[in-house]
């Protein structure tokens, strides 16, 4: 279980109702994706936040950071996932995203981590592809669980 505490990461400063709403949201909704994945890997570890909300300063200061990032909405959540068994499982239970109002940035996009939001991206796409550059590397090959390395 991942707590608002964690997700927001010590970075309070400047949060109105509206981003604790949301931060709660985000959390709860992670909460109920984890509850899925447990059910599926009953001995793995629980999840653990990468990246939470970030405030402008943050945002800027991460190389490759979207300069509109979700996360500086409390609308998105990295969590951390180097051996790839988060993402293999997402990709192998994209319902579940749907089931939870939840987006997915491909994670082929994103080494060592898991990025989900609860706002849809430009693309309206369920699970969506960063940038072009992103998009010419992985020449429309599907997102399946064998294709995450
Ligand atoms: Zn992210």
């Amino acid at each position: 279980m991942i707590s608002v505490d964690q997700y927001l990461m010590g970075r309070t400063d400047g949060m109105t109702e509206a981003l604790w709403a949301n931060a709660r949201n985000m959390v709860l909704r992670a909460n109920q994706l984890f509850a899925h994945y447990q059910m599926d890997n009953p001995t793995a570890a629980v999840w653990r936040v990468s990246s939470g909300r970030r405030t402008p300063d943050i945002n800027a200061s991460i190389p490759g950071a979207a300069p509109q990032s979700n996360h500086l909405q409390c609308n998105a959540l990295d969590i951390v996932d180097r051996d790839r068994r988060i993402a293999r499982w997402v990709a192998a239970n994209l319902h579940d995203l749907a089931d939870l109002d939840l987006w997915l940035e491909d994670p082929r996009c994103t080494p060592t981590w898991v990025h989900i939001q609860q706002v849809p991206p430009r693309s309206g796409l369920r699970v969506f592809i960063p940038s072009a550059d992103w998009a010419r590397r992985l020449q429309g090959r599907p997102l399946t669980a064998g294709s995450i390395r």
